[in-house]
């Protein structure tokens, strides 16, 4: 049975980790690091310069593993396919790397999950309805679908709406919302030209992670999304979205920056805005992994531009 950490304890990790922080220590797990950074863009360790917010980071924390039992409603399921769940020439191993993958080596319940066919967001969107799902529906104000380009090459996939999405029914619109924007932006982009949604797309009260029984029956519909969309690249902000995506319990500084393939397509996992909000010298790793993504899209950083889009606020 798939187990959360209660809310004291991850309060009491959470401050543990700001402790370490504040003496220096930074990350518990071995990052495997970046490949080189390309030549195409110019890094930036302040590039999406944002008040620090109060927001509490979980990046470090390795979630408890869930078992992910989708429902697509009708969707046809083929039988798994044996998907490379790392991108060789850019998923260097590390000899010494403990324990299993970051991923499954097997196609994870998502992956085997076949696509509806002829989807479309608006066929989405009115499947979910007035969604009763889960328990959140009953403390939402809106529900959070996700926004922007129904055929943007690249997807960004957050946790769950917080205060500012669930009011005005949009994801990221906060804080990390705004930082998302100019991290958006220092890669020569606007918001209307990618997609943004979450794993789940109601508020959990107090900006709790989402629970197991909530991710399961909303995660189907976030499935939905990207093969509707058919993005190039995925990009996983935050721990929460990577490992729920992923089906891993693994710290995301393990695997962060790596391109990983998820259902026939560049995945990569980044560190969430929030969690830049309360550690700024992360940005710089950032955006190394979104300079990836951008040679993978084609695009350009004009020397000297990086992210100052970022800088003003
Ligand atoms: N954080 C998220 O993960 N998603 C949002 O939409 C806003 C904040």
């Amino acid at each position: 049975m798939a187990e959360r950490i209660p809310e004291t304890l991850h309060k009491k990790l959470s401050e543990r980790l700001h402790f370490y922080k504040d003496l220096g220590i930074r990350l518990f797990y071995k990052d495997r690091g970046a490949p080189h950074a390309r030549t195409i863009a110019t890094p930036a360790a302040e590039s999406f310069e944002a008040p620090i917010s109060r927001q509490i980071s979980r990046e470090e924390v390795a979630l408890s593993k869930s078992i992910r039992n989708p429902d697509l409603s009708k969707a046809p399921q083929p039988p798994p396919r044996a998907l490379p769940t790392q991108v060789a020439e850019t998923a260097p191993r590390v000899p010494h790397e403990p324990g299993p993958l970051a991923v499954p080596a097997a196609p994870s319940l998502f992956e085997a999950f076949g696509k509806v066919p002829d989807d479309t967001l608006l066929r989405i969107r009115t499947d979910l309805g007035e969604c009763t799902r889960c328990k959140l529906h009953t403390t939402r104000h809106k529900i959070v679908f996700g926004d922007g380009n129904p055929k943007a090459e690249l997807v960004f996939v957050g946790e769950g709406p917080g205060h500012d999405e669930d009011m005005q029914g949009l994801p990221f619109v906060g804080r990390a919302g705004k930082l998302l924007t100019q991290m958006i932006e220092a890669m020569g982009l606007e918001r209307k030209d990618v997609y943004i949604c979450n794993v789940v797309k109601c508020r959990p009260p107090e900006n709790r992670a989402p629970e197991k029984d909530e991710v399961d029956q909303c995660s189907p519909f976030l499935l939905r999304q990207i093969d509707a969309i058919g993005p190039k690249v995925i990009v996983c902000l935050g721990s929460t979205a990577a490992q729920t995506v992923l089906e891993t319990n693994r710290g995301i500084s393990q695997f962060r920056g790596q391109w990983l393939e998820f259902r026939g397509r560049k995945l990569m996992a980044t560190y969430h805005p929030a969690y830049l909000l309360r550690n700024p010298s992360a940005k710089s790793e950032v955006w190394k992994d979104l300079q990836k993504v951008m040679a993978v899209l084609g695009l350009e950083v004009k020397k000297g531009k990086s992210a100052e889009a970022g800088k003003s606020s």
